[in-house]
């Protein structure tokens, strides 16, 4: 359908930047269908390809619009028919999924749980990673685990014995830090936790690029690790 009247430049780009995302390319590609709920997916604070060659363009594009997008839009569904939960916070959500009716909790469980989980994911992932913490993370780190070298063979360890999909977790707890892998999309908030630091090992975290190789992929998620971040994370939990 022609448009009546004829767009001019100015008002092409700015309809451009409301909406389009742009591929590696820079073609403009179709938009996601605008949200729908209270939850929404978040920018990426890099390019798709900044993580290279840690964690490949094709499987960040996939995993963030695709994957990602389609937890919030499931959550949202999910929250169109509850509005007393969908009211609250995302974290409040899953740690009340008890007060969600029976028949909602498990979309909600994992879909809001699946957001939650990749938008700290994105937050604590960068292309300036690796490296090691400082501060009171890096002493929290040692107190907890001896050493950042024995916290990251404990995580690593973690991770590869997760058995079908889910996520290895930093958790801060009562004030103490600990490692854990939790099933699905999970959050430690589920459990009385706060989530510091996750690796999600879903094969669509890294089949592209790594196939079977699992522990490649977590060798490598060291490289983009944000301590910086990581120590913010930490800060505001144990805050509470
Ligand atoms: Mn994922």
């Amino acid at each position: 359908m022609k448009s009546p009247m004829p767009v001019s430049r100015r008002t092409a780009v700015i309809a451009l930047g409301a909406g389009a995302a742009l591929t590696l390319s820079g073609r403009a590609q179709t938009p996601p269908a605008p949200a729908s709920g209270p939850l929404t997916l978040p920018k990426l604070g890099y390019a798709l390809d900044a993580l290279e060659p840690h964690i490949d363009a094709r499987t960040m594009e996939i995993h963030h619009s695709k994957h990602h997008q389609a937890y919030v839009t499931n959550a949202n569904n999910a929250l169109a028919k509850l509005p007393d939960l969908a009211r609250m916070g995302p974290e409040e959500i899953v740690r009340s999924l008890g007060k969600a009716p029976e028949s909602s909790r498990a979309a909600l469980r994992n879909n809001v749980g699946g957001h939650l989980n990749h938008a700290l994911f994105w937050e604590t992932i960068g292309p300036k990673g690796g490296g090691a913490p400082s501060g009171e993370l890096a002493a929290a780190i040692s107190g907890a685990f001896g050493s950042l070298d024995a916290f990251k063979t404990q995580f690593a360890d973690a991770a590869m014995k997760t058995f079908g999909s889910g996520w290895a977790w930093l958790i801060l707890r009562d004030g103490k830090l600990s490692i854990k892998t939790l099933p699905n999309q999970d959050s430690p908030l589920m459990e009385g936790g706060r989530p510091v630091l996750g690796l999600d090992v879903w094969e669509h975290a890294y089949y592209l690029k790594y196939q079977n190789r699992r522990a490649d992929y977590v060798a490598a998620f060291w490289n983009v690790v944000r301590w910086d971040k990581v120590a913010e994370v930490h800060a505001a939990a144990r805050r509470g």
